[in-house]
């Protein structure tokens, strides 16, 4: 086998580049190559490019097979697949996110009306061009999600209530699809049948999974008609997920199984919620620490004082010693972000400038002015 080519480079992105990008990379390669979308003579090599962008996209869009890549290489992310490696029907499993681009093409290549059930339809529509044998019970998709942050959420940690859409086991069928099994009369309990399509490809002698039981080799004898037959339905969900104080936006939480479901009983994809965080007006986040400016009157650095701080749980009053000059950073311990590693929290730093005055009254200048001539100030 000819050595692998990176990730980064088929995309034509660098290392450092956020999902968005990735996902940009890969709509503008994927429209360029889809092999419908080149000529008869090309289409062959197109086919191949459109597969590797694809391989190349599934892995670097998923933060966990990303890392695995980043730091192992193609070693990391082989054992992902299945055998054989990358395989654009088996492994491929965001279909979802070209839907647009397939979709089009779809439409006109079969007579129009195309349009997405769940994601295990467009997965089979892409079986349907690529020739891949899905079985029935697919897994479900994995359901990625930003969650947006506010420092004070992240400074403690929080459980976030979401709503989210996804596809759900049916509640009438229990995601079987309907009841009373027989087998399949079209392949006679195989799964298989032999099949010549007209694809994109030009004419095809394919073994495929039997379209009747979807390669079960069984049907149901009465169907759901709640889910169609499908086993699965699409609803609102609300799902809790606890996030620990100190993330950082990039980090994410898989919750295994709270994706979407697998249509006919197949297991659940899992739920990725991506970490995001809000700017915040009067913090800047530096590591587990956050660092704010805070102006004070000439007289309270001159002679001491007591201030007010905002902190992230509310106001506290902080004492400037005498002959505080700008520039100096003052400490408040723990009022920082929650460490992910460690129970000590990080701190607030306060950073003073001495404020002076726009504008004066003649009174104010006068004293100034005296108050220089005590202080013996030459500049
Ligand atoms: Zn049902
Ligand atoms: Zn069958």
């Amino acid at each position: 086998m000819a050595t692998k080519k990176d990730y980064y480079d088929i995309l034509g992105i660098n290392k450092n580049v956020g999902p968005d990008e990735i996902k940009t990379a890969y709509r503008k390669l994927a429209r360029k190559y889809h092999p419908d979308m080149n000529s008869e003579s090309e289409k062959k090599a197109a086919e191949e490019k459109f597969k590797e962008l694809s391989e190349a996209y599934e892995v670097l869009i998923d933060p966990k097979k990303k890392q695995m890549y980043d730091q192992y290489g193609h070693q990391g992310v082989d054992q992902q697949f299945g055998p054989g490696g990358f395989d654009f029907s088996r492994d491929f499993t965001h279909s979802g996110d070209i839907e647009d681009i397939l979709g089009n093409l779809l439409g006109n290549l079969f007579g129009g009306g195309f349009s997405r059930r769940a994601s295990g339809d467009s997965d089979s529509v892409i079986n349907r061009i690529f020739g891949g044998g899905g079985g029935g019970n697919r897994r479900g998709s994995d359901l990625r999600i930003n969650i947006q942050l506010t420092l004070k959420e992240i400074a403690n940690g929080v459980t976030k209530k979401i709503k989210i859409k996804k596809y759900e086991k049916c509640k009438t069928c229990g995601g079987i699809g309907g009841k009373g099994l027989k087998t399949c009369p079209k392949c006679g309990g195989s799964g298989r049948v032999k099949q010549v399509t007209s694809t994109i490809f030009g004419q095809m002698m394919n073994v495929v999974a039997c379209p009747e039981c979807e390669g079960r080799g069984k049907i149901i004898s009465e169907r759901c008609n709640e889910c169609r037959g499908s086993g699965i339905a699409e609803n609102i969900a609300t799902v809790a997920i606890k996030i620990p104080g100190g993330v950082k936006a990039g980090n994410y939480i898989s919750l295994r199984g709270q994706g979407n479901a697998g249509r006919n009983g197949g297991t659940s994809g899992d739920l990725i919620a991506v970490i995001d965080e809000q700017k915040n007006d009067i913090f800047e986040r530096r590591d587990g620490n956050i660092f704010m400016k805070l102006p004070i009157s000439f007289s309270v650095a001159a002679l001491g004082g007591k201030v007010e701080v905002p902190t992230l749980d509310g106001k506290v009053s902080m004492r400037i010693p005498r002959g505080t000059q700008s520039g100096k950073i003052f400490k408040l311990r723990g009022k920082g972000l929650a460490n992910l590693n460690n129970y000590r929290k990080g701190d607030e730093l306060v950073e003073v400038s001495v404020r002076v005055p726009e504008k004066l009254s003649s009174e104010a200048e006068k004293t100034i002015k005296e108050l220089s001539q005590l202080l013996n100030d030459e500049y």
